[in-house]
């Protein structure tokens, strides 16, 4: 049996299906759809039986081969061995193991959090970016081609992508950054790393004129071409697939058996965690809930409540004390929709026809609307105030601090897990990333991890520019032909 990708724009008559290395440097289809698997793997009864006492790397492996089959199986083998180990996801809490990759910490019987964010840049986006780098770098060599990633980052993705990336073959980075607009730590986890292959680039803007270059230079398909442009964007589908082991493993360490069901709570932005939970139950996996947790920016939760999503503009985003959920459109939201509207590609096309041109879709009146219950989500959101509020109830009951993201999906769990099931939630960065609102809950700061104490003290490797695609252009070409 093989594995075929095809777009959730895809008309099949035209567009071909693709394997997964053919679509894994890409971003979007050429329809402007994104890829998913034409079938999702079935994960059996006794497969799960032979998967629950498996280490990180090993069921890794069993799920990824689920998905890649035109990478030798040796090969990737080799490749999650030495993504999962306990020396890349080393952050964890004191009476972690750290082997464990992602330890689920019980705060009370039923209700836990799974720990994520113990790789080098504490947020979960190392859980599948540090394989990305990996899978990156075989592919490109096997190809005997290389790829220059030009980015844009507002803090999280871009510095996920560069510890992923830094010193793999055939790679370069290309990171943009705000000025001046990004915390110390931040700047320091990123200006910090002295690779050659890692270029930053701070604009003298904000973090929209940093994304619009990257889109100008991208539009250039000349330039895009020549210099073998390329992105890490969380539509990337290899980011999916990676983030599909997660909520195996944490199914496994909650339960003792494989009759029993669990409820998984994410705090979510892009959709790109939620969407993996999602496939991973299609799959098979018994996941009798999945809670969305959004922040002020509630454009999901709103979908789920009532049907109509209604991306907002620049104008209309909050910027929060959780701010890798501040998002106005959810990129990753139309896998979820295409499965919802019976994997029927004519119907995306028409509501994302709306969507692309700045307008909204309303399922309410719909079969498919009234169908959403059959994919086991819930919804609710979080703001400030209850952000704070969670951060100091999980400190002071349990003696566990929790990050502003992870705080919005306690909240949430809280107010909709389902009585007498297990419920899981996604911990999607240590509290060291956001000190500043700890310290506003907490009054005291977050204890960080000994291997990034006093980072701001190291030297920094950054260009300033003033925002100009051309600038950009330039450096591109200066670095690309040295
Ligand atoms: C990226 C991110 C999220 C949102 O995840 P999505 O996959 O975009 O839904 C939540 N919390 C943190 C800390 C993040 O970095």
């Amino acid at each position: 049996m093989t594995m075929r990708y095809i777009s959730t724009r895809g008309d099949s008559l035209n567009a071909p299906t693709k394997t997964f290395t053919e679509i894994l440097l890409g971003g979007l289809a050429p329809d402007g759809g994104l890829y998913l698997p034409e079938t999702y793997p079935q994960v059996s009864r006794a497969e799960l039986d032979a998967w629950r006492g498996l280490s990180y790397a090993d069921l890794a492996f069993q799920v990824l081969s689920r998905f890649i089959d035109d990478i030798p199986p040796a090969d990737l083998k080799a490749l999650v061995d030495k993504t999962y180990t306990a020396d890349v996801y080393c952050n964890c809490r004191a009476g972690d193991d750290a082997a464990d990759i992602t330890p689920l910490r019980w705060l009370e019987p039923g209700f836990g959090i799974l720990e994520l964010s113990n790789g080098p840049t504490l947020a979960f986006k190392d859980m599948a970016m540090q394989l990305l780098g990996n899978l990156f770098e075989y592919v490109l060599a096997k190809q005997g081609e290389e790829i220059n990633i030009l980015g844009a980052t507002s803090g999280d993705t871009g510095s996920a992508a560069e510890y992923a990336m830094r010193g793999k073959r055939g790679v370069r980075v290309f990171m943009l950054s705000p000025h001046g607009r990004m915390s110390a730590f931040q700047r320091a986890q990123m200006y910090s790393l002295q690779d050659e292959n890692i270029l930053n680039i701070a604009v003298r803007g904000m973090f929209d004129d940093a994304q619009d270059i990257v889109k100008a230079v991208s539009n250039d398909h000349a330039f895009k071409a020549k210099y073998k442009i390329g992105a890490v964007n969380s539509i990337n589908w290899a980011r999916v697939a990676a983030q599909v082991v997660y909520y195996f493993k944490g199914y496994f360490a909650a339960t003792e058996s494989n009759d029993e069901q669990v409820a998984f709570a994410v705090p979510s932005g892009n959709f790109g965690n939620i969407c993996a939970g999602h496939i991973a139950r299609m799959m098979g996996l018994p996941i009798g809930k999945l809670v969305m947790a959004t922040n002020e920016n509630d454009v999901l939760d709103e979908f789920f409540r009532t049907g109509v999503y209604r991306p907002r503009g620049t104008a209309e985003t909050h910027a929060t004390s959780s701010p890798s959920m501040d998002i106005s459109k959810a990129s990753n939201f139309e896998r979820f929709v295409f499965d919802l509207v019976g994997r029927d590609p004519a119907v995306v096309r028409e509501l994302w026809a709306k969507v692309d041109a700045g307008g909204a879709f309303d399922l309410s009146q719909t079969q498919y609307f009234a169908d959403l219950p059959k994919f086991a989500f819930v919804s609710g959101s979080s703001a400030h105030a209850d952000r704070l509020a969670t951060i100091r109830s999980t400190w002071e009951k349990y003696g566990v601090m929790v990050d502003t993201h992870t705080a919005d999906g306690l909240k949430v769990a809280l107010e909709k897990r389902p009585a007498g099931m297990p419920t899981v939630v996604l911990e999607t960065a240590l509290p060291a990333k956001f000190e500043e609102t700890i310290i506003e809950a907490l009054g005291q700061t977050p204890e960080r991890p000994a291997g990034l104490l006093g980072i701001e003290k190291l030297p920094q490797r950054v260009e300033v520019m003033d925002v100009s695609v051309d600038a950009v252009k330039r450096f591109v070409e200066r670095h690309v032909a040295a």
